[in-house]
């Protein structure tokens, strides 16, 4: 059961990480409605104007390679638009750490128009998944090129970064399906972060609250990266994507602390605890940097966080390979939960080093990842929750037995006499003790031998629970007598109990009788137990003296 269903969990693991890799490497363009802007960059010199700029054309960097040209201001170029281009009359592109930025446009008539805007007011410009969107600048004409001056852009990715047009009615598609992959998003986050909050107050595992703050980084993050936080609170776009990288940050750091928590020390080593403190402290020193740091020496600071972000991506090989080898199915999910954002933020990786190109999809891979991981983990979380459930049944279970084995006679399974008169003593309510002893066992014993004998005390033992009410407390008191304790109004029961058996059916069809003496009265505590005793005895001697095979009450003294 469990193999197979890892089985099929490794498969559709496979299948979404395939899936991811593949969205990954399609062309960001092909993802979206509208039509690619080519463009090539140079830098601003002093006294350029756009207009020189749109004359002269020369000097650009056409390769594609805008990321060496360092921090700075810039000039980006379109190609020539396309004559369809003249309906699309919205511009978007990927939003970036920059001061401002102006976009003109040139019509076929020469006249140039602009629009413009800064880090202050971006957010008016941004729209759901973290575009900036410019309507095109139009001077009463057709629109043939357009060009950016970016100013203070970091460059870190880029400077516009994959621009496109588009007319109104992609714009709210595009819109449309980004909402519904963000709102997805947030409502799966809200629902487990809910879900494990309860279970945390509810189990108090120390894990949950590591797990709740990753979630509520991721959370937030979704909401700071996607623009929605921006657009609603009107926020400085560059604080908005500082905050972004914090809550990753952050997020990384709750998942490596939910982990140590989670796997303990069973299943980390201690080499690998001591690693995973390390990257932690690591990757918080190099979010501190960058959070004082930035935008200075943006370069370095991407190069530390990088180095950083790729730490923790090394440490999960240790971490999962312990968890894998523990064998504990909890465990292994945990593994497979982190191969997802494990893969996806390797791409990631080589994306922030340049090594791929940028897409929005694997910008956004981390949600997606992370929404497995943490799916995966509330897994993980539920049956580490049934194995220890499990686990304590199962212990209460052996301890039930042994208590059982420990109050019960071996040979008849009634209770001993310790634990009867542990069951016994203390009830404040009238009851009656009926104490029955077989007559001449002795002779039984001389007849069947032992093993015969005890077959007949198994025997009595069962005609005695056929007899008793249910709730009585029946017990061998020791060699071949028993007693049975009921409430004070069941008198009938010493005669019932003579009458079963005399009617049970003994080996080789042996006759056997029994002697009954019976009392009434309250066993509140140890010394009324030994009075009630001493009286039940002294009638059930009465009984023997009678001739056997009868009932006695205890004579009113
Ligand atoms: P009475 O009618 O006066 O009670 O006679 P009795 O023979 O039943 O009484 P007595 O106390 O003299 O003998 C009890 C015998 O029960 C003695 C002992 O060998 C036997 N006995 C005690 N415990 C066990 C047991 O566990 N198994 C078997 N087979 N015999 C037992
Ligand atoms: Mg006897
Ligand atoms: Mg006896």
């Amino acid at each position: 059961m469990v193999p197979h269903l890892f089985r099929s969990w490794l498969v559709l693991l496979a299948a979404m990480v395939a899936g991811a890799v593949a969205v990954a490497w399609a062309s960001p363009a092909a993802a979206w409605s509208g039509t690619p802007v080519a463009t090539c960059l140079k830098r601003v010199a002093p006294g350029d104007t756009p207009a020189a700029i749109f004359a002269s054309l020369g000097g650009f960097d056409c390769s594609g390679r805008e990321r060496r040209w360092g921090a700075g201001d810039f000039w980006v170029l379109s190609g020539p638009l396309s004559t369809d281009g003249g309906q699309r009359s919205l511009v978007r592109s990927a939003s970036v750490y920059q001061e401002g930025a102006t976009l003109y446009s040139r019509g076929d008539d020469g006249r140039i128009a602009h629009i413009a805007f800064d880090r202050h007011d971006a957010w008016r410009r941004l729209r759901i998944g973290a575009f900036f969107e410019l309507p095109v600048p139009v001077a009463d004409s057709r629109t043939v090129q357009l060009l950016w001056r970016v100013k203070g852009t970091t460059n870190t990715r880029g400077v516009v970064l994959n621009p496109r047009l588009l007319t109104v009615d992609e714009g709210q598609r595009d819109d449309l399906m980004l909402t519904a992959f963000y709102a997805g998003f947030a409502g799966l986050c809200l629902s487990l972060l809910l879900s494990n909050f309860a279970l945390w107050r509810a189990l108090r595992q120390g894990y949950h609250p590591y797990y709740c703050a990753m979630i509520l980084c991721l959370l937030v993050y979704a909401a700071s990266s996607s623009g929605w936080l921006g657009m609603v609170t009107g926020m400085d776009n560059n604080l908005r994507l500082k905050l972004n990288v914090t809550l990753l940050g952050g997020a990384i750091i709750g998942a490596i602390a939910f982990a140590r928590v989670f796997l303990g020390r069973q299943m980390m080593p201690e080499a690998v605890r001591r690693l995973t403190r390390a990257v932690a402290v690591f990757l918080l020193g190099a979010m501190a940097t960058y959070l004082i740091v930035w935008p200075h020496w943006p370069l370095a600071i991407d190069r530390l966080l990088l180095v950083a972000f790729s730490a923790t991506l090394a440490l999960v090989v240790p971490v999962l390979w312990g968890a894998w080898r523990a064998r504990v199915p909890y465990a292994r999910i945990f593994a497979i939960a982190w191969s997802a954002p494990i893969t996806l933020a390797m791409l990631r990786i080589a994306q922030a080093a340049g090594w791929i190109g940028w897409s929005f999809w694997l910008d956004n891979s981390t949600l997606v990842s992370m929404a497995l991981e943490a799916s995966f983990s509330a897994l993980a979380i539920a049956w580490r929750i049934k194995v220890v459930s499990e686990e304590r049944d199962a212990a209460r279970e052996k301890e039930t037995l042994a208590r059982m084995l420990a109050d019960s006679d071996a040979l008849t399974g009634l209770l001993n006499r310790r634990s009867f008169l542990r069951e016994a003593i203390g009830d404040p309510a009238p009851r009656l003790l009926v104490l029955i002893d077989i007559d001449h066992f002795r002779r039984v014993n001389e007849t069947l031998g032992h093993d015969g004998g005890d077959e007949v005390l198994r025997v009595f033992a069962a005609a005695l629970r056929e007899a008793a009410p249910p709730g009585a407390l029946i017990a061998r008191m020791g060699g071949e007598e028993f007693a049975i304790l009921v409430p004070a109004h069941l008198t009938g029961l010493p005669e019932q109990v003579l009458d079963t058996i005399r009617g049970a059916q003994m080996p080789f069809d042996l006759k056997v009788t029994a002697s009954i003496g019976s009392a009434l009265g309250v066993i509140g505590t140890e010394a009324d137990w030994v009075v009630l005793y001493r009286e039940a005895d002294r009638a059930l001697y009465d009984a023997k003296r009678a001739g056997r095979d009868r009932v006695r009450w205890v004579k009113a003294a």
